[in-house]
């Protein structure tokens, strides 16, 4: 072994190697327990960052776990390259916008673009040393995932679960197209209520209004039915100030009486309330807002301004028409688009959706079928999925996406699909060749594309495209932010589809945050926080054994002490494989009588095994690195190196076969220390695997061992290497205590113990480590 362990030319030196050997192919053919992952695919829409290495480094870990269990572990990888986030990554690259460029070009810029990034992505987790069989990859962008994509979209419109209607739908008038409720995020802001007056048969009624541009676009008001103020209003027509048209006042419960004059007026559409009394009253629609957030040309005093001058503009005129009552600045709830941060308009259009609303109570039970990790974001995932109000709308009029296999029939409107053979397709090349029921045989193509996670949802069945049975997978892992998106959707579709869970664990990992409640994204990616920079300051394994820190699903700080602390551990474990390896080089493998103290190592390590084994059974990763940790620096190094080291130099003093008899145990507890830590530090473990162990158990890589499965630990022999620790740490804190060099000299040491036998046998070693001339004893 070298002297000095130069991490980053060994940790390549090591990938190269697995790469070369296939260390991590998965073997169809192997039979046994498939463990089966369901990684996220990430999303192309920039570099990476250092929250995509520490929640994917955590699942990267779990499969290494499981395969050294002796599971026969499908772990692959996958790109989601296509929608938006990508779409806005190829405009910022390219400084173009994709509306003013023809739809091919920008999608071959978009192809562009990918394999850049994807290229770049792979490389990033293989300087990871990530144990992803890559033959197996994906992109959600490809032919035959499009395929897929589209085949069990097609299902679901046989199935009744898609459909396609004109209604009002959330709408980003700057990425101008329509989005899911899943892509709104909310946020609170001052905002100001306008009191206009309507009037009624000559009597002023007051209405308070935070977007007074939508006035020409008021259907109606509505008072609460119990609102005793406005009984003698109801059904009565009312008119609308500067417009001077008349509409009716309605009734319904959703009306908050306390909150401004406690009339509402209803507008196509200012939220999702006028969205949802549109519906449920069958209201007028009257178009305010066009797609591109302009006001429409036929709506006095303000066409054509955006929205927000438009308000300007209209209060000026209600003012300059004295019909402002008053104004009062309040805190109300704005959606806006979480892709580019603009407030979301609702305008009514025809789009796809799958049915979500009707099977809520469906999407609610499953949870309890699910294994969460931790149990604690189930709630999230419930909070959701109560919380929803729209169906899940999939469609989106954007450009580089899977297309809708879908036309419409110039005559009568109506909705024709492709057939199974004919998929991938893309209607906007390929015209279809039926007839309409109606007779017709004009037909226009649908330009929309679906939602990118209408195909993330569903990577189970993706990963199958390769033959495999494996749906439930074992295993899904993410971060936490994507329940209410990518779990929920997941579970929509696998229900639907096959009526099965999806994956039966569900690992949650955390945030890594800047400082107390600052998520480091993607824009503020900085050097400090740079990943592939810090892999080259830091190394992989440095970086590998911090994400193993913090508790399953816990959002933690990143700060580079915390890497310093991570490399003093390497070099730690390296200088005692080193010192090992040394006294182990004439190491024959009978198996001696062992002393007690050897026994206990061995004994320790075992149960070291079993206790983090079954922490990370649980996923809990962090805890169980704590348990190895405690071995490797308390147990093994502190103590038992401590305890055994004149055995190994001097077989003259303490005998030949005691020698052999620490050598055994020696190699047992290293080997398995060096597999415990291989899960998490896979480049170290390996070196030193090859250096040394290999040539004796003739295996290619400590990759493709198996963690020891101890039926059970003999509690006595735990417990006498408890009192024995003891006894050294209190003659070392003795020797402190007293200005003693820890080579000096005792006169005597009591020990009390129920463990006599025992202690005498280890007599040696205690006299040597601690210098002590008698020991003498004291039943406990
Ligand atoms: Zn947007
Ligand atoms: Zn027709």
């Amino acid at each position: 072994m070298e002297k000095n362990y130069n991490l980053n030319e060994i940790e390549k030196q090591m990938q190269d190697f697995w790469r070369k050997e296939n260390i991590y192919q998965f073997d169809r053919n192997a039979g046994g327990e498939i463990y089966s992952i369901d990684t996220p695919p990430p999303t192309v829409s920039g570099s990476l960052h250092i929250g995509h290495l520490f929640s994917y480094t955590q699942a990267e870990i779990i499969a290494r776990f499981r395969r050294m269990q002796g599971q026969n572990v499908f772990y692959p990888f996958g790109f989601d390259d296509n929608g938006l986030p990508t779409e806005r990554l190829v405009e910022r690259e390219e400084g173009i916008k994709a509306a003013n460029i023809p739809r091919s070009e920008f999608n071959e810029k978009c192809k562009t673009t990918i394999i850049k990034y994807e290229n770049e992505f792979k490389e990033f987790w293989q300087s990871l040393g990530f144990s992803v069989d890559w033959s197996c990859q994906y992109q959600t962008i490809s032919p035959d995932v499009c395929k897929i994509s589209q085949s069990l979209f097609l299902d679901l419109v046989k199935k009744g679960k898609a459909y396609v209607k004109e209604s009002p739908v959330l709408w980003c008038t700057e990425c101008v197209t329509s989005i899911a409720q899943a892509e709104l995020n909310t946020s609170d802001t001052d905002s100001t209520f306008i009191y206009i007056p309507f009037i009624v048969d000559g009597i002023t009624l007051p209405v308070a209004t935070t977007r007074p541009e939508l006035l020409y676009g008021c259907v109606c008001l509505f008072v609460n039915p119990n609102d005793e103020r406005y009984t003698h209003f109801i059904n009565r027509k009312a008119s609308v100030p500067l417009y001077n048209y008349e509409i009716p006042i309605l009734t319904d419960n959703k009306v908050e009486p306390d909150k401004g004059t406690g009339v509402v007026m209803c507008a196509t559409f200012g939220d999702s309330t006028d969205a949802e009394w549109y519906c449920k009253y069958s209201l007028p629609y009257k178009k305010i807002i066009n797609t591109n957030g302009y006001i429409e040309d036929d709506v006095p005093f303000i066409s054509g301004l955006k929205v927000e001058a438009a308000r300007t503009e209209i209060i000026n005129k209600l003012r300059e028409n004295g019909l402002i009552i008053k104004t009062e600045t309040i805190t109300h709830t704005v959606g806006t688009h979480e892709r580019c941060g603009k407030p979301i308009e609702i305008i009514s259009s025809r789009q796809w959706y799958i049915d979500v609303m009707s099977n809520k109570e469906r999407f609610l039970s499953i949870a309890d079928e699910i294994n969460w990790y931790p149990e604690s974001m189930k709630n999230r995932y419930i909070a959701w999925v109560e919380n929803l109000k729209w169906d899940w709308c999939i469609s989106r009029q954007r450009y580089f996406g899977v297309p809708f296999p879908v036309w419409y029939c110039k005559n009568c409107g109506k909705y024709v699909t492709a057939d199974e053979e004919q998929l991938p397709i893309n209607p906007l090349e390929t015209a279809y060749s039926g007839k309409c029921q109606c007779g017709a045989e004009v037909f226009i193509p649908e330009t929309a594309v679906f939602d990118t996670w209408a195909t993330s949802s569903i990577t189970p069945q993706i990963n199958e495209r390769l033959g495999l049975k494996l749906t439930p997978m074992s295993m899904r892992t993410h971060a936490h932010e994507i329940i209410r998106t990518w779990t929920f959707y997941t579970i929509v579709r696998s229900l639907y589809h096959t009526g099965k869970l999806p994956w039966k664990d569900l690992m949650i990992c955390g945030f890594v945050l800047a400082k107390k409640g600052e998520k480091i994204s993607k824009s503020k990616n900085n050097n400090e926080f740079n990943p592939k920079h810090l892999i080259a300051t830091y190394s992989a394994d440095v970086l590998r054994y911090w994400t193993a820190g913090a508790r399953l699903g816990s959002d933690t700080f990143f700060s580079t002490e915390d890497l310093n602390i991570s490399r003093r551990f390497i070099t730690k474990l390296y200088n005692a494989c080193k010192f090992a390896i040394f006294h182990l080089d004439d190491f024959a493998f009978s198996t001696p009588i062992l002393l007690p103290v050897d026994k206990w190592i061995i004994e320790r390590t075992n149960e070291v095994i079993l206790k983090s084994s079954k922490l990370l059974y649980e996923y809990e990763i962090g805890s169980a690195r704590h348990e190895i940790d405690n071995l490797f620096w308390k147990d093994f190094c502190d103590n038992y190196l401590e305890i055994i080291k004149e055995r190994l130099y001097k077989p003259e003093v303490h005998g030949t076969e005691e020698r052999k008899s620490g050598q055994y145990a020696l190699y047992y507890s290293l080997l398995n220390i060096l597999k415990l830590y291989a899960i998490y530090i896979p480049h170290i473990t390996e070196y030193i695997y090859q250096e040394f162990f290999k040539q004796h158990i003739k295996i290619k890589s400590i990759h493709l061992l198996k963690w020891e499965n101890p039926y059970k630990t003999d509690e006595n022999l735990i417990a006498f290497g408890e009192q024995l620790k003891s006894v050294i740490s209190d003659m070392r804190k003795y020797k402190t205590e007293n200005n003693l060099s820890m080579r000096a000299e005792m006169p005597k040491i009591v020990i009390q113990t129920d463990f006599i036998d025992w202690f005498k046998q280890t007599e040696k070693d205690i006299k040597a480590c601690s210098n002590a001339k008698e020991i003498c004893y004291i039943y406990m």
